[in-house]
């Protein structure tokens, strides 16, 4: 476009509508923000009279957009009606998953002392003393600049959120980057205007519905303090304990996490906070109670308890009370610790039907999670997020094989599945229509062979003679499975290794396969169903579509997978999502499936189901 026809372009305007009970919070800011930075154009956001760059999360979070409220979209540039339809899509899928307030029903118990009514966070009983939050703050100058502090602070959020990837609240730590990103980015050059811009946004959000997000901000500037000298120790008795505090920030939870805190009590927070999601996924029980409790430590040394199920603070409860609290606190733990406890053993049907239960993989940390969750085995290796940022080199696969091949006697690894919503970055392929139609999986041979070479000259050496088993993705056509075989096979004559330990198989997941069962069966060893893609593609229906919803229970996938299991003459599993459905399992197990393969958290869980069919 010319610069003069540029300059006139009409701006094209979009009215949204907040429609989730949290509001237009910091998480789907986050993400709403990356879109429109992806565009070139002049996106603009305008609330109540106020206009503020769509591309700047800080400068949408201060617009306080709560449920109900409607804001003007404004774009203008070459791609505006593009900008803005994508955005919208993204906007109504954010408000539609925004599934962050989860309500507990309190439930009623009575206890002869008086007690102070709180809202949960996450439920629970402690019996034990409270103890005041109190950090002692001290600064000894590092050899640090303020930019270094924030690129510090930066790789620490990535960090954080590679650790917790497989978690539901790792998203808060790519928030808190594109936060501080945004911050950054208004040109702060000293602490002082760091701070200076923090305390303003701070004020715009205090009184506001996301007054939460306040505790993001100075969790940020305390990031940053850190590397350049500032500590802030909190030293958590050697006791159990059940903390006091006005708020926490973020991170403080991971302290908690290895302190003797028994329960939490916040007293200025939402459940909505992204402390209470990390409280909440720390399984800590947790309330927020406003009104008054003492706020000097010596009067508080007795026990008092917290009952996160009632949503009660008891701070001088009586005896009977006192074996009330411990007695529910005995059957509750019971309860939760059934499935758990028996998380390392076997899962048997009560027809005494042995159901194996291994799990999906991405990395090192989720491969030990799994372990330490009673996985079986590893039935899907999702090799393509172990490197994510940069190509790694063969030593570099060699090794995070190897530490993963360790710790389980039956794994299951899958090449490269890039393509479709799998991206990396230092793998070029050129702009597609349909991307999940195109380049994706065991189709990169033709065009990436490289880097299936090197990948999978890495998978063999870290087997090194051990068992395992290699799982083509994304196999339509029996020629697509036999070329594969023998590129590997080729690869272990170049590099003279022994494959005679290497089974060989395919994901199920493209429907052509259901019509071409007589032939694999000649040629694979092994079959894994992805109802993930076999789904997306039964249905023709994008799997991350933000309007298509495709009914994952529908019963055109059980009769594909009757269909699979009536044909097959080789051992097949399933590791789509589907496996660890609770509605799903039994239907599962009665069409003759015996290998379930499910994300880490959820085996306890899976196992326990099984227990009860
Ligand atoms: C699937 O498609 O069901 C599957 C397990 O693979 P992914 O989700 O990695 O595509
Ligand atoms: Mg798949």
């Amino acid at each position: 476009m010319n610069f003069f026809k540029k300059l006139f372009v009409k701006p094209q305007t979009l009215e949204l509508t907040v429609t989730s009970s949290s509001g237009f919070h910091l998480r789907p800011v986050a993400q709403f923000v990356n879109t429109a930075k992806s565009y070139k154009d002049e996106i603009k956001a305008t609330f109540n009279g106020k206009t503020v760059s769509a591309k700047a999360v800080n400068a949408l979070l201060s617009l306080n957009l709560d449920k109900g409220d409607t804001f003007t979209l404004t774009a203008k540039g070459e791609s505006a009606s593009q900008a803005l339809e994508k955005l919208k899509h993204l906007f109504d899928s954010l408000m539609e998953q925004d599934i962050e307030t989860v309500t507990i029903n309190k439930k009623a118990q009575d206890y002869e002392a008086s007690s102070i009514k709180g809202d949960i966070i996450c439920e629970g009983i402690a019996i034990a003393p409270l103890y005041l939050y109190e950090t002692k703050q001290s600064y000894t100058p590092k050899d640090c600049t303020f930019n270094e502090a924030i690129s510090l602070s930066i790789t620490e959020l990535e960090d954080l959120y590679e650790t917790h990837k497989t978690q539901s609240n790792a998203s808060i730590y790519l928030a808190q980057k594109e936060l501080l990103l945004s911050l950054s980015a208004k040109k702060c050059q000293t602490l002082e205007s760091f701070e200076q811009h923090i305390t303003q946004e701070c004020q715009i959000l205090k009184g506001g519905k996301l007054e939460a997000k306040i505790a993001d901000y100075q969790d940020l500037l305390r990031r940053v303090k850190i590397h350049l000298g500032y500590s802030y120790t909190f030293t958590p008795p050697h006791a159990p304990f059940i903390l006091l505090a006005d708020d926490l920030l973020p991170s403080d939870i991971l302290t908690l996490e290895d302190s003797n805190a028994v329960a939490v009590i916040l007293k200025h927070t939402s459940p909505t906070s992204h402390t209470a999601i990390l409280l909440r996924a720390s399984g800590l029980a947790s309330l927020i109670v406003n009104s008054n409790i003492p706020d000097r430590q010596e009067n508080i040394q007795k026990n008092v308890i917290v009952d996160a199920t009632a949503g009660v603070l008891l701070l001088s409860p009586t005896s009977k009370d006192l074996k009330k609290a411990q007695k529910l606190q005995y059957l509750q733990t019971l309860d939760k610790s059934k499935a758990s406890s028996k998380r390392h053993q076997q899962a048997w049907t009560r027809s005494e039907k042995r159901i194996y239960v291994l799990a999906n993989v991405s990395d090192i940390e989720s491969a030990k999670l799994a372990k330490d969750e009673g996985a079986e085995g590893i039935g899907l290796l999702r090799t393509e997020f172990l490197f994510t940022q940069t190509k790694p080199t063969l030593s570099k696969q060699v090794k995070a094989y190897e530490s993963i091949f360790s710790l389980f006697t039956n794994i299951t690894v899958r090449t490269l599945d890039v393509g479709g919503d799998k991206a990396l970055p230092y793998l070029d392929i050129p702009p597609e229509d349909n991307p999940f139609l195109g380049l994706r999986g065991v189709r990169l041979f033709h065009t990436h062979y490289e880097i299936l070479e090197e990948q999978l000259h890495a998978i063999l050496l870290a087997a090194n003679g051990k068992k395992i088993k290699i799982m083509f993705p994304m196999v339509s056509t029996v020629e697509e499975f036999t070329k594969a075989k023998s590129f590997t096979k080729e690869i272990a004559a170049k590099h003279q290794i022994d494959i005679s330990n290497v089974r060989f198989g395919i994901m199920i997941e493209v429907p052509s396969v259901l019509f071409l069962m007589k032939d694999f069966n000649k040629i694979v060893d092994f079959y894994s169903i992805g109802t993930n893609d076999l789904t997306q593609y039964l249905f023709a229906t994008e799997r991350t579509h933000p309007l298509l919803k495709t009914d994952t229970l529908s019963p055109v996938v059980f009769s594909a997978i009757d269909n699979i299991l009536k044909q097959t003459t080789k051992p097949v599993s399933i590791c789509g999502e589907l496996a660890s459905n609770t509605k799903a399992i039994k239907k599962l197990l009665s069409l003759g499936l015996n290998t379930l393969s499910v994300t880490p958290k959820l085996i306890a869980q899976t196992k326990e189901s099984i227990r009860n069919i």
